[in-house]
């Protein structure tokens, strides 16, 4: 579902060059909740944000669900990317719009009729647990339900792919626990392979079925969960 081949991201800072990642090959397959793991400045954020093309790499291929993102036109590339939801440490809701009006911000984008944005943002709601959160504002929510809303925005364009980076850093142990419940779901329920980043082997060893770590840049071990850490 997503594969890199030979990955170098250099990033120009002024005089300096700062190589971010030096050669990285992952393959992750379809159903996968695949996790990435490494101190900060591993080069965790730079893999997601090529792998939803913020970022183009400076050597290699990117390669999801078949198409290598190199040679596509912009619109094949926006198709490509509605594959693809994220979720955030700090959430990024728009504070000053409803639940509703979030969650239903991709199908709005995307010039959905009211109709079809309404039931299936009530669905979404309902999948997530908030319906009864539809009128309130983010402000009004704690931390794990801001994430719950987050999930249900990534999920409104039916994607293939959901990307998490640093997604539970910002929650306490308890609700960590239940976001990751509702992520399992997420990928049983809908079948989305799943790319989780993180600093915390906790969130790994609960979830991930596969595992990469990272340092400097690369890739230094690669496998199956059990196989890398071996039992919790
Ligand atoms: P992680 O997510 O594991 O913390 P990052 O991918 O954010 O790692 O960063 C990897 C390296 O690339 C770090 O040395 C970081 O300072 C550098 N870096 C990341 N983004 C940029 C950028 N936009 N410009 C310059 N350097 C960057
Ligand atoms: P723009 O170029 O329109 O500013 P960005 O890519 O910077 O778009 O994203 C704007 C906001 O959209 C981000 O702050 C984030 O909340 C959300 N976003 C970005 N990428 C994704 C994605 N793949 N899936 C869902 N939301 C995203």
């Amino acid at each position: 579902m997503i594969e890199l081949k030979g990955i170098h991201k250099v990033y120009q800072k002024k005089n300096t060059e700062v190589q971010a990642l030096k050669g990285v090959d992952l393959s992750i397959d379809k159903g996968d909740i695949f996790g990435v793991i490494g101190y900060s400045g591993a080069g965790k954020s730079t893999l997601v944000r090529l792998v939803n093309y913020l970022e183009r790499p400076s050597q290699g291929q990117v390669i999801v669900d078949g198409a290598y993102l190199g040679n596509q036109s912009p619109h094949a590339l926006r198709q490509i990317k509605k594959q693809i939801g994220m979720i955030f440490q700090h959430f990024n809701l728009l504070e000053s719009k409803t639940i509703f009006k979030n969650v239903a911000m991709p199908l709005i984008l995307a010039k959905k009729s009211k109709q079809e944005i309404r039931s299936r943002v009530l669905e979404l709601l309902q999948f997530v647990g908030l319906e009864d959160k539809a009128s309130n504002y983010p402000s009004e929510l704690s931390g794990g339900q801001k994430q719950r809303v987050g999930i249900a925005r990534a999920l409104a364009s039916n994607p293939k792919i959901l990307l998490c980076d640093e997604a539970t850093s910002a929650l306490d142990p308890q609700t960590t626990q239940s976001i990751l419940s509702l992520l399992q779901r997420v990928n049983k329920k809908y079948g989305i392979t799943i790319m989780i980043i993180t600093h915390e082997m906790s969130v790994i060893q609960k979830i991930c079925n596969k595992v990469a770590v990272m340092e400097e840049g690369r890739v230094i071990e690669e496998g199956s969960v059990l196989d890398v850490f071996g039992h919790p």
